[in-house]
């Protein structure tokens, strides 16, 4: 089965939750979490699914992380093979259980989506548990397992604990394994193994690696 069919079923999946729940049966709404080491279509992913979505004619709203603090109000996710789509921006103060039930006065809102779900808080994962079980919508995230020193971000730590459905979206290593690693490259090709961990998709560039050659700092 290929990956896009995978998520189509999941988009599917949420549907009839959606529908369930409009004929006043129980919340099946879940929580969902992609997670993956870098480059591997998470975006690509995370847009198609949103299209599966409008196509039924369904609301959804998307949030992805504010990197830069003076870019308030609209913001477009983007993902490398050319999908876009506007989204808002969360940054660790935003509560967004409280902007989504705001969204909802607006308009019905059938799937919520999550961008860089790696720099979520532990207090926003728990928001988004209550958007689920207490608004009935489901949500879907996707974000990187762990940054490029090899430790957890907390986002990811509190999804893997918290969501109701987890997946892998896999990407390989130059020796053909599954790259679970990330290594962060400077221009000049240095590996960087200290840093902010938030700094991700600036100006350096991000390599997958298995772990054992993340171990070995081999790029191949
Ligand atoms: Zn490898």
């Amino acid at each position: 089965m290929s990956k896009s069919g995978t998520i189509s079923e999941q988009a599917l999946a949420c549907v009839n939750a959606t529908t369930i729940r409009d004929r006043g049966s129980a919340n099946m709404s879940k929580l969902y979490f992609y997670y993956s080491a870098m480059n591997a279509g998470k975006t690509t992913k995370l847009l198609q699914s949103n299209f599966n979505y409008k196509e039924r004619g369904m609301n959804t709203i998307m949030y992805t992380f504010c990197m830069d603090k003076d870019d308030n109000g609209n913001h477009k996710i983007n993902s490398r093979i050319g999908l876009a789509s506007d989204a808002n921006l969360f940054d660790v103060n935003t509560n967004i259980f409280l902007d989504a039930q705001q969204k909802m006065k607006d308009a019905k809102i059938n799937c919520i989506f999550i961008d860089e779900a790696q720099f979520l808080t532990k207090e926003q994962v728990y928001q988004l548990c209550r958007i689920v079980d207490e608004l009935g919508i489901p949500v879907i995230c996707y974000g990187l397992r762990s940054d490029f020193m090899g430790e957890p971000f907390d986002g990811s730590k509190y999804l893997l604990t918290l969501a109701d459905e987890l997946e892998e979206v896999k990407t390989i290593c130059h020796c053909g394994k599954k790259a679970t690693m990330n290594v962060r490259i400077l221009p000049n090709g240095k590996i960087v193994d200290r840093g902010q961990q938030i700094e991700i998709g600036k100006n350096d560039k991000y390599v997958s690696l298995c772990r054992k050659h993340y171990m070995e700092k081999n790029l191949g």
